[in-house]
């Protein structure tokens, strides 16, 4: 008789964790997975996959203006939430369906329950109230929203998690934060016509991205008509009889909005869950210390995905998952791999970007070649529309190596997806000249910027 009910345990269903059960149950191994809420964790549920969703609903009332200069007349155009609402929830459900079925169909058994550890193969399913053992447990229980409980008013705040479900679109909306959140929230909100206002605490938005690109976001948010705010914090948040709110400002402002949104990170999952009391070692923000392989102090518990909060990207997560599977199932030990990981910001206009920011490189080589290119896409000359693409190659000169490549742009997530894999691989300018444009293509001109635009020697800019 085998000594455990299960080969893994899982606790949390979302991209890694259903990652890893699915595989783990594919090679045979009895899995069984447990989930409080549903299955898909955030990027599903209330994270990626809506938001995105939400971004294209939001772009439609510029496709509406830019049809003009293509000949097309447009009506009047009326926009209704509840619509948008409920058809991402059909499209989430369709979703969760394809999670839970995936897992079936490889016979894990699931558990519909939150799940605490007793000991290092005890598992307790609160919802059944009895406890089974594994002889591996894998925690994939990802993060949540911080709520800012500091902040007097904070009650009167609502975060991304909420933001999918209002009952209706307030008139005007605040929202905190320069994150990856903030920004495409603030995009999404200005786009289905709510009066938006970013708030954020630092010189310049979006911290740890290429700085061209984050000036040249900021403009062109603001040029489209959202209000952002830097170097300001809030002080507190009122509710008015009229169930309004007054946001005050460090800057001595206050403003007046229907919805106050917080974007200011999110932090593990890892509360209450018995980690402690097993002896798991969790770090400064409560994220779960893992080392190369995902494996934490305990030899049998491992975790993946956000609940580490090594990167908190979907894609990681599932990466980290595999090599999980590698690494404990398949006999071949396999550390993530978090270089040059490739990320798109949702915003109006997107950021898709790979490597290392003109920054970055400059504290880690010598001297860097950078090839920046600034033009107004073709899609946008018969719309008038005043928008300006940026495409940014960063270059070792010593190397000759792409080590970086930032854009801001239409389809610039796309981009940065191919992008990630000549940088992946350690390919030179070089190679990149060698390439064949594509034609008529915004991205062509990665292929086709053949003299730098200027040097970095030693971190500073050298003409
Ligand atoms: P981010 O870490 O991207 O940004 C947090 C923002 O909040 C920063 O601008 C930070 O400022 C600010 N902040 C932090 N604490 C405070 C505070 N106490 N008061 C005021 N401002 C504060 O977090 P997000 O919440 O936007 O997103 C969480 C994670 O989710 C991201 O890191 C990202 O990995 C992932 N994500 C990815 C997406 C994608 O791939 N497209 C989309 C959405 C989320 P400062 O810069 O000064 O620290």
């Amino acid at each position: 008789m085998a000594r455990y009910d299960y080969d893994l345990f899982v606790i949390g269903g979302g991209s890694g964790g259903v990652r890893a059960g699915r595989v783990t149950a594919s090679l045979g191994k009895r899995v069984a997975i447990a989930e409080e809420f549903r299955f898909g964790g955030t990027c599903v549920i209330r994270g990626c996959v809506p938001k995105k969703l939400f971004v294209y609903a939001s772009q439609f009332s510029e496709h509406f203006e830019d049809a003009a200069g293509y000949g097309w007349t447009v009506g009047e155009t009326t926009f209704d939430w509840p619509t948008l609402v409920a058809n991402k929830d059909k499209e989430i459900t369709r979703l969760e369906a394809i999670y839970r079925s995936g897992l079936e169909k490889n016979n894990a058994t699931i558990f519909e329950s939150r799940a605490v550890l007793e000991d290092r193969h005890t598992v307790r399913l609160v919802a059944e109230n009895r406890t089974v053992t594994a002889e591996t447990i894998l925690v994939a229980t990802g993060g949540h929203s911080n709520r800012h409980t500091a902040l007097p008013g904070h009650e009167h705040c609502i975060t991304s998690s909420e933001a999918f479900d209002l009952k209706r679109l307030p008139k005007a909306i605040a929202i905190a934060g320069g994150g990856y959140i903030a920004v495409e929230f603030a995009n999404i909100f200005h786009g289905l016509g709510v009066e938006t206002t970013l708030i954020y605490r630092g010189a310049e938005i979006l911290g740890g991205f290429d700085m061209d690109l984050r000036k040249a976001l900021r403009d062109e948010m603001e040029k489209k008509g959202i209000r952002i705010i830097c170097q300001a914090i809030m002080l507190g948040v009122d509710k008015r009889p009229d169930g309004g709110l007054d946001v005050h400002l460090s800057n001595g402002e206050m403003l007046s909005v229907g919805e106050m949104m917080l974007a200011i990170g999110r932090s593990p999952n890892s509360d209450g869950m018995g980690l402690e009391e097993v002896g798991v070692e969790l770090g400064k923000t409560g994220e779960i210390v893992v080392d190369d392989y995902s494996r934490t102090n305990i030899d049998n518990i491992y975790a993946i995905g956000d609940v580490t909060n090594r990167i908190q990207l979907t894609p990681v997560a599932i990466h980290e998952a595999m090599c999980f599977v590698d690494t404990v199932y398949r006999g071949r030990p396999t550390a993530p791999d978090h270089g040059a990981v490739a990320t798109a910001v949702f915003s109006q206009p997107e950021i898709g970007t790979v490597g290392l920011t003109e920054e970055k490189a400059g504290e880690k080589f010598d001297e860097l070649e950078l090839y920046v290119a600034r033009f107004r896409p073709m899609r946008h000359t018969l719309s008038g529309r005043q928008e300006k693409m940026l495409m940014k190659l960063v270059v070792d000169a010593a190397s000759r190596k792409v080590v970086g490549a930032h854009i801001l742009g239409p389809d610039a997530g796309e981009m940065a997806q191919l992008l990630a894999i000549p940088i992946k691989a350690g390919l030179t300018k070089d190679d990149f000249d060698r390439t064949m444009a594509v034609h008529p293509t915004a991205a062509e001109e990665l292929v086709t910027m053949y003299a730098p635009s200027y040097r970095v020697v030693k971190g500073e800019r050298a003409g």
